[in-house]
């Protein structure tokens, strides 16, 4: 399903883990509206950018988020967030693109020099930007791009 001119649904729910774990990871109607802000907000992140954003995951179900070792209040699993890279550059210069270009958001991580988590609140966006490094085999989190 086509959500917006760039996205589909299943970009959102696409997932190895739950396919090889046969997890359902399919969007509850009731989050469908999350779905849909986000998507939104992509739209702008991808405008800013200039260039195509790859995600690799969107949505996670309660099960999947577990087996993926996610928080239990993870974005993710409200439809709010998202992981990606993207051709434009490394994640810390997409962060830096994003910021710079005023792209709303609620949280902004550049995580390990791999990805980018962008997650995004339907109330406020408090646009706060952190940076996850690996610090004796546990993630923690530094305040602002480092
Ligand atoms: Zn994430």
């Amino acid at each position: 399903m086509k959500l917006t001119e760039h996205f589909t649904l299943d970009e959102f729910t696409r997932s190895t883990t739950a396919n090889r774990l046969k997890i359902d990871n399919s969007v509850p109607a009731d989050l469908m509206p999350n779905i849909k802000l986000t998507v939104s907000q992509l739209e702008l992140v991808r405008q800013a950018l200039g260039t195509p954003i790859i995600i690799t995951s969107g949505y996670r179900c309660p099960a999947l988020n577990a087996r993926v070792g996610g928080v239990a209040t993870s974005a993710h699993t409200k439809g709010l967030a998202v992981d990606f890279h993207s051709s434009f550059g490394t994640p810390k210069e997409i962060c830096q693109r994003l910021i710079d270009a005023g792209v709303e958001f609620d949280k902004l991580i550049q995580e390990h020099n791999q990805w980018v988590h962008i997650g995004f609140s339907p109330s406020k966006n408090r646009q706060i930007v952190l940076t996850a490094v690996k610090n004796g085999g546990k993630t923690v989190y530094l305040n602002g791009l480092v």
